[in-house]
């Protein structure tokens, strides 16, 4: 039986072949999947990492695709999706319990109707509660870390376990979850009692600043680059002369340098190169060394980025 048939035996869930990895990613960009999954339910998840340990296939997790580059190769082994099937969410007085699959703006809307807040500031964040606490997702003063009080990760051996506040090393736009190879499965959040009206005129407010402010018309990945400590890094970009610079069909926005944008048929190459010498101009400009906010997934040879010193 062939790999493929195999894994379909062990999910009721969603296996495909060699699926475009352009149709799960904001940026529209990035090659196939050998093998993409998006399991029906823990049970089945925790079937399909099994098969993968057994059979020395690669795992990569994504959530709504937001905040990540796929290179044009594509990613070998199984790319897993946590999507709507890990959707569910409930409330319990001010406590909130989410499936990681969920909706970050769903579910913060949902929690508005029940008069709960205190993640206004994500409104407009896309992307999925488990992308959302990977990532440490938030603007440049609020962070999600700050509600999650705790939640269930498996590993690769498909075992669970029930990380506190403090195991998932929280920092800016970090966790634990990037570095170690953890899935978020769910994620329990403590949310304020708030009126509605007042959360709905935070929520306004926050996405007319966005809409003023972020290139929403185009494919992209949100901030390309992290704020350096003292400063911002769509500032540097923007004075080291970013802003219009273009490889292909990916541009540096002339409305915030920090977005790079898709103008129909970018490549992940493209992508890269305008990274690389946007990085490259900022270290002779401002001797500010930039890393990256956005995750590359899959092989990107010769990526020839600039190290900051530890
Ligand atoms: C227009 C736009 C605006 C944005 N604005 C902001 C902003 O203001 N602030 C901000 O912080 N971000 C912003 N982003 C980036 C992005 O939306 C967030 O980082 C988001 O939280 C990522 O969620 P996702 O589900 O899309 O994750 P993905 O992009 O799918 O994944 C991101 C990373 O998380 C990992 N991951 C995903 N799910 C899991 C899981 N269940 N378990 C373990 N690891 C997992 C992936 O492996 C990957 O490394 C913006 C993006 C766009 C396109």
């Amino acid at each position: 039986m062939k790999t493929i048939e195999k894994i379909r035996n062990l999910t009721k869930g969603t296996v495909l072949f060699e699926e475009p990895l352009s149709k799960h990613t904001s940026f529209k960009i990035g090659g196939p999947a050998e093998i993409f999954v998006e399991p029906s339910c823990v049970d089945d998840l925790e079937k399909v990492i099994k098969f993968a340990k057994q059979n020395n296939l690669e795992v990569t997790v994504i959530g709504n695709g937001t905040n990540i580059l796929v290179a044009d190769e594509g990613i070998r082994g199984i790319v897993i999706k946590l999507g709507n099937k890990f959707g569910k969410f409930t409330f319990s007085q001010n406590i909130a319990f989410i499936e990681a699959g969920a909706s970050l703006q769903f579910f913060i809307e949902q929690s508005m109707r029940h008069n709960l807040g205190g993640l206004e500031f994500a409104f407009g964040i896309p992307g999925a509660i488990g992308g959302a606490i990977a990532m440490n997702a938030g603007t440049n003063s609020h962070y999600i870390s700050t509600k999650v009080l705790y939640g269930d990760v498996m590993d690769l051996n498909g075992k669970i376990y029930r990380f506190k506040h403090d195991d998932f090393h929280f920092d800016y736009r970090y966790s634990i979850l990037q570095d170690e190879r953890l899935i978020l499965l769910n994620a329990v959040i403590a949310m304020e009692e708030k009126d509605e009206k007042e959360i709905v005129k935070a929520k306004e407010m926050n996405l007319r600043v966005r809409y003023d402010k972020q290139p929403l018309d185009f494919p992209c990945a949100g901030s390309v680059f992290k704020n350096p400590p003292t400063t911002y890094a769509g500032k540097v970009l923007e004075e080291s002369g970013c802003k219009g610079l273009h490889f292909g069909d990916a541009i540096i926005s002339d409305k915030h340098a920090n977005f790079i944008v898709n103008l129909g048929n970018a490549t992940a190459d493209d992508v890269v190169n305008l990274i690389r010498e946007a990085q490259s101009r900022v270290y002779k400009n401002k001797d500010l060394v930039l890393e990256l906010e956005i995750k590359l997934l899959g092989d990107f040879k010769n990526l020839g980025l600039i190290e900051r010193k530890k």
